[in-house]
């Protein structure tokens, strides 16, 4: 049986994305050749790049909007060092918004850069909120932010009016709800929860941006040089591209973004709702900020933990343990995952309190 998969990552993907890569890794494209093994360099692969490019500004309705996709690798971790290279200028400054752990990742990397300004932090409350009434200063290269904060259960539902580029990471959003996609300069995300597995990262990028801070950027940092190559600047992840084409594919065959949202908000209603109305539960993000993507939660009473883990590991869940800086639980509903799996799990915490 394929296990309700909880996880909050890498790579929670369809079935039948699953299905179609495992045939490329045997035989891609009739060409009696692995995916793995043929020449990143050939047209067939070259297509792939292409089409991954094109497909994903056009799922975020950024084409001919004067942006470039790229799929480089290095995480996106990476990305929090490649945005101040390639927007912090020599003298100038970057202002952040601090949500979360990947967040205060990424004002690290800025920090040991470039005097970083961050404009409000939650991390006093153990980021169970987002920071609201902060002004971001017009006169900064850039601001950043964390659009769904993977491990505290907390999503950005508004972003600031400024008149300074917008950056965002969109690891752990990407793809699932609508949004006015061109508000933002400067998109990354790490391939791994919606996108396809690890070790690709999609960078979309407004191509005007670029170019502007004096400094000499190193090759595989600067977004330029990956934009020159077409995103073959050096030998790309060719699996994971590939994978993350499929998964675009599969997305834009639900009907996009628009479908995929309604099930998402579907997911993210029916466990909150049973979060709140269970009395064995409780939330641990404030209400308003909470994550459609990443549902955090405790269980009052403790000493039940050891029964509902028994309970929901039998109905076939799986990786649901909390992240260890917020413990108890965390149910990651990706886009992959279904309807039907919330249910059961829904089901579990109803029968826990039947039997309580
Ligand atoms: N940003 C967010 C929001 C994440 O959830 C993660 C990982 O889960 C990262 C950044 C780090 O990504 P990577 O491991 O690809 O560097």
């Amino acid at each position: 049986m394929k296990k309700h998969n909880y996880s909050a990552g890498p790579c929670i993907l369809p079935q039948e994305v699953f299905e179609k890569v495992a045939q490329a890794v045997l035989n891609f494209n009739d060409s009696g050749l692995s995916i793995l093994e043929i020449s990143h360099r050939s047209k067939d692969f070259v297509a792939v790049m292409d089409e991954a490019r094109a497909l994903s500004l056009e799922l975020l309705g950024l084409e001919g909007k004067g942006y470039q996709a790229l799929f480089l690798q290095g995480g996106a971790s990476m990305e929090f060092l490649r945005v101040p290279y390639n927007l912090l200028k020599e003298n100038g400054k970057a202002s952040y918004l601090d949500t979360g752990t990947w967040a205060s990742g990424a004002i690290k990397e800025a920090k040991a850069f470039g005097e970083t300004v961050v404009v409000a932090s939650s991390k006093e409350e153990n980021y169970n909120h987002i920071p609201k009434n902060f002004e971001v200063p017009s006169d900064a290269d850039y601001f950043h932010c964390t659009s769904n904060n993977t491990i505290f259960g907390t999503q950005m539902k508004s972003f600031p009016t400024t008149n300074i580029p917008v950056v965002c990471d969109m690891s752990s959003d990407i793809f699932s709800r609508q949004l006015d996609f061109s508000k933002f300069d400067l998109i990354y995300a790490g391939a791994q929860k919606n996108m396809g597995p690890a070790g690709v990262t999609l960078v979309v990028v407004k191509e005007e941006l670029l170019g502007k801070t004096g400094r000499n950027i190193p090759s595989i940092l600067d977004y330029e040089k990956h934009i020159k190559a077409e995103s073959m600047y050096n030998t790309p992840a060719v699996f994971a591209v590939y994978t993350s084409l499929l998964t675009m594919q599969w997305l834009k065959n639900q009907g996009g973004i628009p479908a995929i949202e309604k099930i998402n908000e579907a997911k993210a209603k029916l466990l909150y709702d049973e979060i709140d109305r269970n009395p064995l539960f409780e939330g641990t993000a404030v209400k308003e900020d909470r994550s459609n993507m990443n549902a955090t939660f405790l269980l009052k009473d403790e000493s039940q933990t050891e029964t509902f883990d028994k309970m929901w590991k039998e109905a076939g869940i799986s990786g649901l343990p909390g992240h260890r800086s917020v413990g108890g639980y965390r149910a990651s509903m990706y886009n992959a995952l279904p309807l039907e799996s919330v249910q059961v799990l829904v089901d579990v915490m109803k029968k826990l309190e039947v039997g309580s």
